[in-house]
């Protein structure tokens, strides 16, 4: 059975006062739940929010890192450093690193290399622009992100790997996929995995849906069967929507 998995990226909202208080709203009305429950603050907070939770269900994440190990790199964060404070898990490939700091596959695939090599786990980010969907593009472009930042792995690397697919258009927007589009796109990604490697590769690979998730709309969207949780940006930035969404899985 692979895993159900919630995780919020706080992206850069929350102080250091502001991130201890949620997580101390989360730690008093987060449900017991099946589902792995995630949290990514900002670099700044990374280290309390871990020691904040380090005896919780809940994991502290990484929004990024760099691809090299060290050196004159000046502003960024390496595997090392985010594992020397206790952090196993970041997320790569978020549209907002695509779109904003000129991140792509060929860098994504860098990254993630990375990351294994350092054991970590990813949550890799990838979906198309409102214009690829519009061209009808968007399978292909969704194919081609995850065959070019992915499909160079071995086999075993995927048990570090969780998908999320997250369509740009509807990234803080207010606007989902419906739950069939989340659920026709997730169940051509396992296809394709599928298809590059083997049918219990794709079984065992947890992709989750990011776009404007909520308490109102999550259960919907988490009852189909290839949607495996979801990435929450900003419903996760409230603990009420939060635990909402977390109770939906
Ligand atoms: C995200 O940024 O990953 C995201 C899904 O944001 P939101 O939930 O705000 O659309």
């Amino acid at each position: 059975m692979r895993k159900k998995i919630v995780a919020g990226n706080w992206k850069m909202n929350k102080d250091l006062a502001e991130t201890q208080a949620l997580i101390s709203d989360l730690k008093k009305s987060l449900p017991a739940t099946n589902a792995e429950v995630k949290i990514a603050p900002t670099f700044t907070n990374l280290y309390p929010a871990y020691e904040a939770l380090k005896d919780s269900d809940v994991e502290v994440v990484a929004q990024n890192m760099h691809q090299e190990e060290n050196g004159a790199f000046t502003g960024e964060i390496s595997a090392s450093m985010l594992k020397s404070i206790g952090i196993t898990t970041v997320i790569l490939g978020h549209s907002e690193r695509r779109a904003y700091f000129g991140e792509d596959d060929a860098l994504l695939a860098k990254k993630v290399d990375a990351a294994i090599k350092n054991d970590m786990d990813v949550i890799f980010c990838f979906g198309e622009e409102l214009d690829d969907r519009k061209a009808d593009k968007h399978f292909s472009l969704v194919e081609s992100q995850l065959t070019n930042a992915l499909f160079h792995l071995g086999e075993d690397a995927w048990k570090h790997i969780v998908l999320a697919y997250e369509p740009v258009w509807a990234i803080g927007t207010g606007e989902t996929a419906s739950p069939e589009q989340a659920q026709e796109m997730h169940e051509f990604i396992r296809k394709t995995i599928a298809k590059k490697y083997n049918q219990t590769l794709a079984d065992g690979v947890s992709i989750l849906y990011g776009g404007s998730v909520k308490p109102a709309n999550a259960e919907e969207i988490f009852s189909k069967p290839d949607v495996d949780g979801g990435l929450i940006g900003g419903a996760s930035l409230k603990a009420e929507d939060f635990v909402g969404i977390v109770k939906a899985i």
